[in-house]
């Protein structure tokens, strides 16, 4: 059996275009600084140290765990530990690369310096910026991260605690039945998939457990649709009706009252209010404070109110500041907040670093690729892949992206995690 998931695994990689083509190489003896040590900053690090041998490599981050986050919905759905996600820093960062433990408060792409926690100025000639994104639950008025698991309020979206913590909470929800709220914010936001997966595996435990009449799941979506690429749009509303979830559209969280369990939304028609037994609370997002109050972020356009950092869409590159790329979810780029996106960033920022170091361009072109495998139950999962055009842009022609499979679960649920690793290693 291990042998058939190692090559079914390994076919799939394959398929993926994992093994990326040749890469440019640079002798340079650059100052290359990278902050956040996360998906992208690990990744950035690891091609960095081999493109560029001789380079002077520095990443910055203050948090010593490393978080694999695709696997927080399924800690929430509780078929996963949460130290499954929980991995250190310290084993994906490559032999030669300093790791400052401290955060960076401050950013002068004038000056080509940052300055972390401590007060100590380091300057670059190169910088990743790779901060991911903060999650702004205070947005939400009278609601808290630390409410997570208390009063019926789960969101996987915190911590692995905090993912184990929902998975009590949604059982507890289907032990007692009620009311269950899901939904998204209007913000940009990571893994845009995860509220729905989270719907769709409370309704699939639900029916499991023989619950399903007793529970009535209600999904609040920000705008007139369920899902941004219009086919899948299509699909997933169709399963929603199917399994009785019902959607309220326009409809944006502003406010949650624990104790009464009521949460109010702004929808065109005014404030309304909808009672709940459970909520799975999914909040604003914006750039971190120190990338926000940056020279950094667009400056007019739909990114700039939440702080993204201006790069090419197609590059990574910052055009005002040339020896600056964005990676990850801190990019200010109209999709492409997931780790299979980075997957893709990566190789390109770094290809195009090095041919500037070298005196050349790199025709290297990262199309938008998105990519969130869709739980919709224990054993089936959508994998739903899309680029900036909205085109489905499926890695495996076997795989239907529209229909629930056991492959696409199978991806999710042993597949995606090496990949991960070995993205990080700097070899997907
Ligand atoms: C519930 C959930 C489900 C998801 N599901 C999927 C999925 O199925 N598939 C998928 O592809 N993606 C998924 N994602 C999204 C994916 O995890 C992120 O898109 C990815 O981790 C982004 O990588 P990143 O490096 O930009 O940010 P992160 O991985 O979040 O790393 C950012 C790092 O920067 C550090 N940092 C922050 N500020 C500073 C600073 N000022 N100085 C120094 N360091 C700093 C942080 O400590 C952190 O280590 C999911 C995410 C969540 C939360």
């Amino acid at each position: 059996m291990k042998r058939r998931v190692f090559l079914a695994g390994a076919a799939a990689l394959a398929a993926s275009g994992w093994v990326q083509p040749g890469v440019a190489k640079s002798e340079a003896r650059a100052r290359v600084v990278i902050v956040g040590a996360g998906a992208a900053g690990l990744s950035v690090a690891s091609r960095v140290a081999r493109q560029m041998p001789n380079a002077t490599i520095t990443i910055f981050d203050a948090r010593r765990d490393h978080y694999f986050q695709p696997g927080w919905t399924l800690v929430g759905a509780g078929w996963w530990k949460p130290g499954q996600t929980v991995e250190s820093n310290q084993r994906y960062i490559p032999s030669g690369v300093q790791w400052v433990q401290q955060n960076v408060i401050e950013f002068d792409p004038d000056a080509n310096r940052v300055t972390d926690a401590s007060g100590q100025k380091h300057s670059y000639d190169w910088l990743f910026v790779t901060t991911g994104l903060s999650l702004d639950y205070d947005q939400i008025e009278g609601m808290s991260a630390d409410l997570i698991g208390l009063k019926g309020i789960a969101s996987v979206y915190a911590s692995p605690q905090a993912a184990l913590a929902s998975s009590r909470v949604i059982d507890e929800y289907i032990d007692k039945g009620g009311v269950a709220l899901f939904g998204r914010p209007a913000t940009d936001m990571k893994c845009a998939g995860a509220p729905l997966k989270m719907t769709f595996i409370t309704e699939d435990k639900a029916r499991r457990a023989g619950r399903h009449t007793a529970c009535k799941i209600k999904y609040a979506a920000h705008n007139q649709g369920i899902f941004a690429v219009p086919v899948v749009n299509t699909r997933v509303t169709e399963m929603f009706a199917q399994r009785n979830i019902d959607i309220y559209y326009n409809h944006v969280i502003k406010a949650i009252d624990p104790d009464a369990r009521k949460a109010t939304y702004q929808t065109p028609d005014g404030l309304v209010t909808l009672d709940y037994d459970m909520i799975h609370v999914v909040p604003p997002m914006s750039a971190p404070p120190s990338v926000r109050n940056s020279p950094l972020p667009w400056q007019t356009g739909p990114m700039a109110a939440g702080g993204w950092i201006e790069v090419d869409r197609y590059t990574m590159r910052s055009p005002r500041f040339p020896n600056v790329f964005a990676i990850g979810d801190v990019a200010g780029v109209p999709k492409g907040k997931t780790a299979a996106s980075v997957k893709f960033q990566v190789p390109v920022a770094v290809d195009h670093m090095i041919a500037a170091a070298n005196g050349l361009d790199s025709p290297r072109r990262y199309n938008g690729y998105t990519s969130c495998p869709m739980v919709t139950g224990l054993g089936r999962a959508m994998l739903i892949e899309f680029d900036y055009e909205d085109n489905l842009v499926p890695s495996f022609p076997f795989i239907d992206p529209l229909k629930e499979l056991w492959i696409s679960w199978f991806i999710e649920e042993k597949a995606l995690l090496g990949t991960y690793r070995a993205m990080l290693r700097g070899y997907a």
